[in-house]
């Protein structure tokens, strides 16, 4: 009996990670990009959509509206006043969705690190699935990043979205904050991701969850 449970169990894990597997396969194959064009990282994307680097080719494309894409693009760095609207572009995208973060700005500030109108830290407003690192990232390393972020989506590594939905208290906080000009940007800079699940925790959570 218990060896029939264990079996069954397995089978069901199986066409689980099976369908799965699929959903991830097509989701990766077919992003539709919204992007903010908010710094100088924009002037790399028209190369990288255009016939020497072809991005197409992977399955990608620009997207007019949120509500139909799957991946939001911030390639610079984020005026607080900028920082609204991607907010509000960012809800009202349909979940899986992923986003990208383009240079050094979007991570830890660049240039503009003490600047008392950009953002120095997007990951605390909204979740980052990948970062590029560089100022500016070139379309070599833009395309790599694309595939880097394929390969998480299929593996179900790229799950910002869910830290989102879990800690939307806290992300909501972090933008009244600055939002609100109760500070110009979140400094001296401490460490709120502490008690943040990684992906992986999240993903043996979910797995859990579906098998109660
Ligand atoms: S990382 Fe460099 S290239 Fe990109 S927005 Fe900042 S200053 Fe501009």
């Amino acid at each position: 009996m218990e060896h029939d449970n264990i079996y069954l169990t397995n089978l069901r894990d199986e066409k689980q990670n099976m369908w799965t597997g699929l959903a991830n396969y097509f989701r990766k194959r077919s992003m539709w990009m919204l992007y903010y064009c908010t710094g100088c990282g924009a002037i790399e994307l028209p190369p990288t959509m255009t016939s020497r680097y072809d991005m197409e080719r992977l399955g990608m494309g620009p997207m007019a509206t949120p509500r139909q894409a799957d991946l939001l693009l911030i390639t610079g760095y984020l005026s607080v006043k900028t920082l609204k609207r991607v907010i509000w572009s960012y809800e009202q995208m349909q979940e899986p969705k992923y986003v990208v973060g383009f240079g050094s700005c979007p991570i830890n500030g660049g240039i503009y690190w003490d600047a008392y109108p950009v953002i120095n830290h997007l990951e605390a407003f909204m979740p980052v699935d990948m970062s590029i690192a560089g100022c500016m990232p070139r379309p070599q390393a833009i395309i790599d990043a694309f595939e880097k972020l394929m390969d998480e989506i299929q593996q179900g590594k790229a799950v910002g979205y869910k830290r989102y939905r879990k800690h939307y208290d806290w992300y909501k906080r972090n933008q009244d904050l600055v939002l609100n000009r109760q500070s110009a940007v979140l400094t001296p800079y401490v460490d709120p991701f502490a008690s943040m699940p990684t992906a992986a925790e999240l993903m043996a959570q979910e797995s859990e969850d579906s098998h109660v």
